[in-house]
């Protein structure tokens, strides 16, 4: 029950999903979201909260910080939908509240980005634009998502040091 995922395990999870979703290697993340039968909602959290999933008898929904800039709101959804799919018993409820820099670092939260990482950027995609831009900066806009986002996911796939 307790399985864990390695980061080439989780990319090959967000290949799969994006395959199978037809999600094309600029993935909406708001229509994944959606194709999993998840709402995304924007709300007023307090500043240390990035987003929450919850899947109840009732709801399920995505929620993600109002006030984050767009790169990291797809970020948090990408995340998010890490959770639905990695940590989905469906004998169980979801529920996750994502903090930032709490300092508690467990294990799903490790898979679940990654997972985010991979989703939004693609091993092959990533190599090909690095290759095209050597920058981090261009190369985080090109992928819509955060400097920090990039550099953390160039640095795994070996392309930064
Ligand atoms: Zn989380």
């Amino acid at each position: 029950m307790n399985r864990q995922y390695s980061i080439p395990d989780l990319e090959k999870i967000a290949e799969i999903v994006i395959k199978e979703f037809g999600c094309g290697d600029d993935v909406d993340v708001i229509q994944l979201a959606n194709q999993l039968g998840f709402e995304v909602y924007q709300t007023d959290f307090a500043d240390d909260i990035a987003g929450k999933v919850e899947r109840n008898s009732t709801n399920s929904r995505i929620f993600v910080n109002r006030s984050d800039i767009p790169a990291r709101k797809r970020f948090t959804v990408a995340h998010e939908i890490g959770h639905i799919i990695l940590h989905n018993d469906i004998s169980k409820d979801i529920d996750f509240v994502d903090y930032r820099n709490n300092g508690k670092y467990d294990q799903r939260e490790f898979e679940a980005d990654n997972f985010a990482a991979a989703l939004l950027m693609p091993r092959e995609k990533s190599k090909k634009v690095w290759n095209e831009y050597h920058d981090i900066d261009d190369f985080a806009v090109v992928m819509g998502v955060s400097k920090r986002a990039a550099a953390i996911r160039l640095s795994n796939l070996g392309l930064i040091s």
